[in-house]
């Protein structure tokens, strides 16, 4: 892509607005605009970066036998009446109404909606276990909507919902999705801590929060050291082998680690001081076991292998797309700006022609990035008569992993330079190096 051509409103000024370092950066570097109180519009440079992030998750989904719909945004009270939940919502559901006068709503979540999806097709057993997911729009109107996409209004949701039999082929269900969630975060860069949570009236244990700790975070959390040296489970975990999954699960749930609601004062006093973490999280990611509380007031139910009719046990799984940009960059940053992990980059190198119209500045870059890009690489091109100081500081606040610089002088010799935005190591090459460097 040419940044000639390109749609990319970077802001010189700090916008006032933004509190924390992840929505100055996202407004300063021209991904998102707002358009009303806790809502944005994904700007191109955001854009990718939420396509990157969602691919991400569909893939670390589908890898668990999850597999994907798609359910509307506007939902019909009905649904909501059959599971007591239309009035119990509150505030924060947006209740509409259509011509007829008939009560709707913005989803706000879709256990009722995939319920009946479920409960429409599915009689037996046997085409058990079940897991549906989507990633779609929510609305819930927040009483604080603030920190940018961190908490919006409108934002993007990928819910999972199983659908098990019995206790037992939930927990599996939910062990899954639990690993699921321990690759999907590590590959975008972060260290998420799976923390108990509230299960509410549900009980037992099944309700795991995933936490980036953040000084910027609106939980409280505690945890061990221990989880910041765990081995992440690698490409090759087998998802339907139930042993070596809940032996993942069994590791990473040993070590103490709570949110505010289910701290433990009694358990924290035995981790010795130096061990511990009390910190600020946010929470990227839920996990929740809870039963028939939708499947019996639904009626939604299957035959058991003895002939009898079973409510199924269903548990949902969300993670918030837009919220995990946000995350990212809390994670990810410098005095410069953004520097993303190169697995979520909404583009790969920045190639910065430090004078257009120079005939051989203009030629190597034309090499490069005709080259580059045939490898495979997204490349942002420079190619704006901006001066090399606006260039180098655009570069570094929309954070690309890489930049492949190209100078008169450097051009004159063949070389260009190539800086690594997390390291700042910088490297002169002969250009026919850079294009090996990166194929
Ligand atoms: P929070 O405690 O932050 O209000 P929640 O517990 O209400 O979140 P869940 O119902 O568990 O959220 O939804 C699943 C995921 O959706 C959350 O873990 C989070 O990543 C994301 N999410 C929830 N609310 C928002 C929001 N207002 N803006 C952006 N993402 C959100
Ligand atoms: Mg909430
Ligand atoms: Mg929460
Ligand atoms: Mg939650």
């Amino acid at each position: 892509m040419r940044l000639s051509r390109y749609f990319l409103p970077i802001l010189k000024e700090n916008p006032r607005e933004a509190e924390i370092v992840s929505h100055r950066l996202m407004l300063r570097a021209g991904m998102i605009r707002q358009q009303g109180q806790g809502s944005f519009t994904m700007l191109p440079l955001g854009k990718r970066v939420l396509d990157k992030v969602c691919q991400i998750i569909r893939e670390e989904q589908n890898r668990a036998g999850a597999l994907e719909i798609l359910m509307p945004t506007i939902q019909s009270a009905e649904l909501w009446r059959e599971s007591g939940r239309y009035d119990d919502y509150g505030k924060e559901m947006l209740r509409i109404k259509d011509r007829q006068e008939r009560d709707m709503l913005y989803g706000p979540t879709n256990e009722e909606m995939v319920t009946d999806v479920f409960r429409t097709y599915v009689k037996s057993y046997k085409d058990l276990p079940l897991n549906l997911y989507h990633i779609q729009w929510k609305f819930r109107d927040e009483v604080r909507p603030r920190f940018g996409v961190m908490r919006g209004r409108e934002f993007l949701m990928k819910d999972a919902y199983s659908f098990d039999l019995d206790y037992e082929g939930a927990k599996a269900a939910y062990n899954r999705m639990f690993v699921s969630y321990l690759r999907t975060f590590a590959r975008m860069g972060l260290q998420a801590i799976p923390m108990r949570a509230d299960t509410g009236p549900i009980g037992g244990d099944l309700s795991h929060e995933f936490i980036i700790l953040a000084e910027t975070g609106e939980s409280q959390v505690f945890c061990h050291k221990d989880f910041l040296g765990l081995p992440v489970p690698g490409e090759s975990t087998d998802f339907d082998n139930d042993a070596e999954i809940g032996d993942i699960v069994q590791e990473w749930t040993t070590p103490y680690a709570a949110t505010d609601e289910m701290h433990d004062e009694a358990a924290w006093a035995n981790i010795p001081d130096a061990d511990r973490l009390s910190a600020r999280g946010i929470e990227v990611g839920h996990i929740f076991h809870f039963g028939e509380k939708y499947s019996k007031p639904m009626n939604a139910k299957v035959q058991g292998p003895d002939g009898k009719e079973h409510f199924v046990s269903m548990g949902s799984y969300g993670i918030g797309p837009t919220r995990l940009i946000a995350a990212i960059i809390e994670a990810s940053h410098d005095e410069n700006g953004i520097i993303w992990p190169e697995s979520v980059a909404p583009f790969d190198v920045a190639l910065i022609n430090m004078k257009p119209g120079d005939a051989e500045c203009d030629r190597i870059c034309d090499q490069l990035y005709s080259t580059l890009s045939a490898a495979g690489k997204d490349v942002l091109y420079d190619d704006t008569d901006q001066r090399p100081g606006g260039k180098f500081a655009t570069a570094d606040l929309i954070g690309l992993p890489w930049q492949v610089i190209v100078g008169p002088r450097g051009a004159a010799a063949g070389e260009a330079e190539v800086k690594n935005r997390r390291t700042g190591e910088r490297e002169t090459l002969p250009v026919g190096a850079v294009l090996s460097r990166f194929a």
